[in-house]
């Protein structure tokens, strides 16, 4: 009787759900799963911001309407953390816009750009709501496909001139989820290039930030020439400080941008709970020794898993930041059956490469979020079931 809207119609399915429904499945029969599937940190949030939320939340202050914008002192610790880290300097009044979870605000973020029929150049595979965010808006997302050869970056070059007018936003995430790629500096000066030359604005999406190896350390992208005219970045706390149940991020960047996704905002919620912006601000300001720790774990797993996956005849690239390890389908299978039987023969969950997008298709995700005997455990299995 009631017919979806073609907007939703036009949403590609949500791969994940079933995933979901097939690992409940195998759960309630008793078997013991290794669920590799989910993005979502295992360790807990660090003590002392469960304390500022606790305190914050006896405070009758902090149980009514937050402002729109966020909490002045929300602000300010953001600006202070992105001085400290990335040595760029940002306007909390103006620059500056906490979020219910950066998925939120990235998705938001087209509807106030896009007229109908507008493109998004969204990468391939990718993080789903740059394609969910710019169908919603009425617009269309233009693949730019993430090849192996090009070491998972968009080819701007190839984007055609027909592609470029209509695009009025290009999503980039590097380090991606789920490639685990990294961006080069040569490649960021191109895009600001590519986007001043075509009046497009840059979205790019730092939620892995902190999570890296090696002594590689992320740079922002508004650290870049010209940067700052174009674009807005997106930062979430969740795998910075394992808060992904909290839903707190920000965007950052030009101010005409900022404040248009303000105006979206303002119209669709109402403000982060007051409680979660000062524990945010605590997050913030307070120590950062847990992110080592966290991140010689993640390492620790990744170089079992990895050095693993590659001594059984996978091709497995090592990353150097994320806590996803992308992986080759042996003998170029079908991503979703592969992973199908993982789960039945194995009794390993993995999120199909194809889930991400059809340039996906060919690979397999495994995330770092479960301890090195279980990762152990799970190579032990792949080996018994060849
Ligand atoms: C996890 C993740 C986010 C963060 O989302 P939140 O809504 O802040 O929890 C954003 N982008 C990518 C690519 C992610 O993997």
């Amino acid at each position: 009787m009631f017919k979806l809207s073609k907007k939703l119609q036009e949403l590609p399915p949500y791969l994940f759900l079933e995933i979901d429904k097939a690992k409940r499945k195998a759960r309630a029969q008793g078997r013991d799963i290794i669920d590799l599937g989910i993005g979502d940190p295992d360790q807990p949030t660090p003590k002392h911001i469960i304390e500022a939320l606790n305190r914050a939340a006896l405070e009758p202050a902090n149980h009514r309407y937050a402002l729109d914008q966020g909490m002045p002192l929300l602000r300010r610790a953001i600006e202070g953390w992105y001085r400290r880290r990335f040595k760029v300097k940002l306007d909390p009044d103006s620059e500056i816009l906490p979020l219910i979870g950066s998925k939120e605000g990235i998705a938001h973020f087209p509807l106030a750009f896009l007229n109908p029929g507008d493109y998004s150049l969204v990468p391939d595979p990718c993080y789903p709501p740059y394609k969910g965010g710019t169908i919603l808006a009425g617009g269309k997302p233009y693949i730019m496909p993430l090849l192996e050869k090009n070491a998972f970056l968009p080819d701007l070059k190839s984007i055609p001139l027909s592609a470029r007018k209509k695009a009025k936003i290009i999503f980039v995430n590097y380090p991606n989820n789920p490639t685990s790629a990294i961006a080069r500096d040569s490649f960021y000066k191109e895009l600001i290039s590519f986007a001043h030359k075509n009046k497009i604005i840059i979205i790019s999406d730092l939620a892995y930030s902190e999570i890296c190896y090696d002594g590689y350390k992320p740079k922002s992208l508004l650290e870049f020439k010209g940067a700052g005219d174009v674009a807005v970045e997106f930062h979430s706390l969740s795998k910075t400080y394992n808060m992904t149940g909290w839903r707190v991020g920000w965007a950052c960047g030009n101010k005409k941008l900022i404040s248009a996704l303000a105006k979206v905002k303002s119209n669709v919620d109402s403000g982060i709970f007051s409680a979660v912006q000062l524990a945010a601000a605590a997050a913030l300001n307070g120590p950062q020794e847990h992110l080592e720790h966290m991140c010689s774990l993640y390492r620790q797993r990744r170089d079992v898993l990895v050095r693993g996956l590659n001594s059984l005849g996978w091709l497995a690239f090592n990353p150097k930041a994320t806590f996803y390890v992308w992986i080759k389908v042996p003998q170029g299978r079908d991503s979703i059956k592969f992973s199908g039987e993982l789960l039945e023969k194995a009794n390993i969950v993995v999120t199909p490469g194809v889930g991400f997008g059809k340039y996906g298709e060919g690979y397999i995700r495994m995330a770092l979020t479960v301890d090195k005997d279980r990762i152990r455990e799970a190579l032990d299995r792949l080996r018994k079931y060849g």
